[in-house]
């Protein structure tokens, strides 16, 4: 018998990714330029880590979803959605497009009014709104969206001490065929307390019934739920047509249309499964025109569409940190941003891309934020190369809801940047300063003297 020989035993790293003929695909792809302009140098001008948006991209996105629309159905008007992103150089971009604004508080109504809107522009929604702010509305004749019978009682009262009647609109909540139900906005369909406060509003004389509203949820992937709500707004309008003789100008399908960010726990990526502005228009449109108006009477829709016209405009750049193995061996990076600045991780598997050039060796690992908490997890898990301290890495698809649900926390919070058509750069909101987080802190006199 021949002797055996011996080969020494090799130790080989296991890449998490499949091969295939072509050799193996990691799907990484380095990021080294956002919307033309190096991420080096964006982060040596304005810090690590920084928002970063893209005004093409927030045009391109505007455009394509007001095509979607437009060219289904005949008067269609945008208004965007303040908390989505109300940065004012933001929002500026989306007024100059066309858009109206949409607000949910009197902080968001004053600065739609700061950014030039007239007031018949601004429609405005939510739970809280003060008298103050509900006056304000009436004398600048914006369209208000009732929330509830308390409100619509103060809007009453407010319209017999008014000269300008106010121009309001009924919220309504419905079954979609989504659930949860979303029944906490506005007047319930089914139970009838919707059309109880259509009948109340009508009829009572210092108001002036122009809208009705809806705002099914929020990444909204069944776009039979658009149709279903299109449907019944339509019903009511049209009740209000032949019972009350009242014709309704607008109807609000609200926003809620997915990003093509994919949702943490879903089991393919986004962008192969939710729907685009076509087919949410297609639902929408077919669903209005199909109602029972007459041709002449359609009413005007609205649409308040926040996350699917700015999500992709938006990236974040940061710095690795640390390098580092988990108790169970798993490799973890350091980031130097967290859920502090990176809200939506909460939500999302972000897509996040070396900035720079790399090893071809990938590794499953998790990524965490700066913060010394347990939460601070931007990844659970992800296949990217290794990186070292210093380097930087992009997160995709931030552009909605992080700069207004960002908190301050520890530190302070990030420049945003904006790139123009040129691809030239703009500062458009500055990283925080100690000396601004404490402005408004006042130290009582006998805490003042000194230790
Ligand atoms: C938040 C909000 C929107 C925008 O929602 P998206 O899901 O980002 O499209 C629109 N309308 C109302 C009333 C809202 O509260």
């Amino acid at each position: 018998m021949p002797k055996l020989i011996y080969e020494r035993p090799v130790l080989k790293k296991l890449n998490a990714n499949t091969i295939n003929k072509f050799g193996s695909y990691t799907g990484v792809q380095p990021v080294k330029e956002i919307a033309g302009v190096p991420v080096k140098a964006l982060i040596e001008d304005y810090g690590s880590p920084v928002f970063v948006l893209s005004e093409k991209q927030v045009r391109r996105n505007y455009r394509s979803a007001y095509r979607a629309f437009s060219t289904r159905y005949p008067k269609v008007q945008f208004a965007w959605s303040y908390k989505t992103n109300y940065i004012n150089a933001v929002c500026k971009i989306f007024h100059a497009e066309g858009s109206w604004a949409e607000v949910v508080s009197g902080f968001e109504y004053r600065k739609a009014l700061g950014n030039g809107m007239p007031g018949n522009k601004i429609i405005f929604n939510g739970p809280a709104k003060s008298k103050e702010d509900l006056h304000l509305a009436i004398e600048n004749d914006s369209l208000i969206h009732i929330d509830h019978f308390d409100e619509l009682q103060q809007l009453i009262t407010l319209g017999y001490q008014t000269k300008n009647k106010p121009r309001v609109a009924v919220r309504v909540n419905m079954d979609t065929g989504t659930y949860p139900l979303w029944d906490r906005f506005g007047f319930n369909y089914e139970n009838g307390e919707a059309w109880t406060a259509i009948d109340k509003v009508i009829k009572s004389s210092p108001l002036q019934l122009v809208g009705l509203h809806c705002h099914i949820g929020t990444y909204v992937t069944a776009v039979s739920a658009y149709r279903t709500a299109a449907q019944k707004l339509s019903a009511l309008a049209l009740r209000c047509k032949n019972e009350l003789k009242h014709m309704i100008e607008y109807l609000d399908l609200g926003g809620g249309f997915a990003s093509t960010n994919t949702l943490k726990g879903a089991y393919l990526p986004a962008v192969d499964t939710v729907p685009n502005a076509d087919d949410y228009a297609e639902a929408i449109s077919n669903a209005l025109l199909n109602a029972g108006f007459e041709k002449y009477e359609l009413p005007m829709l609205i649409l308040e569409s926040g996350r699917m016209l700015i999500d992709d405009a938006g990236h974040l750049a940061g710095t690795v940190l640390a390098n580092k193995r988990l108790g169970d061996g798993r490799r973890s990076l350091v980031v130097d941003f967290g859920v502090n600045t990176l809200f939506t991780s909460l939500w999302y598997d972000h897509q996040i891309s070396p900035a720079g050039d790399f090893e071809p060796h990938t590794e499953n690992m998790a990524i965490f934020g700066p913060l010394c908490m347990n939460i601070d997890m931007i990844r659970e898990q992800i296949n990217l190369p290794v990186m070292n301290p210093g380097d930087h890495l992009v997160v995709h698809k931030v552009g909605a809801y992080n700069m207004t649900q960002w908190m301050q926390f520890i530190t302070t919070r990030p420049a945003v940047v904006l790139i123009d058509e040129h691809e030239q750069t703009h500062l458009i909101r500055a990283n925080e300063t100690l000396e601004y987080v404490e402005t408004p802190e006042q130290l009582p006199a006998h805490l003042n003297a000194g230790i």
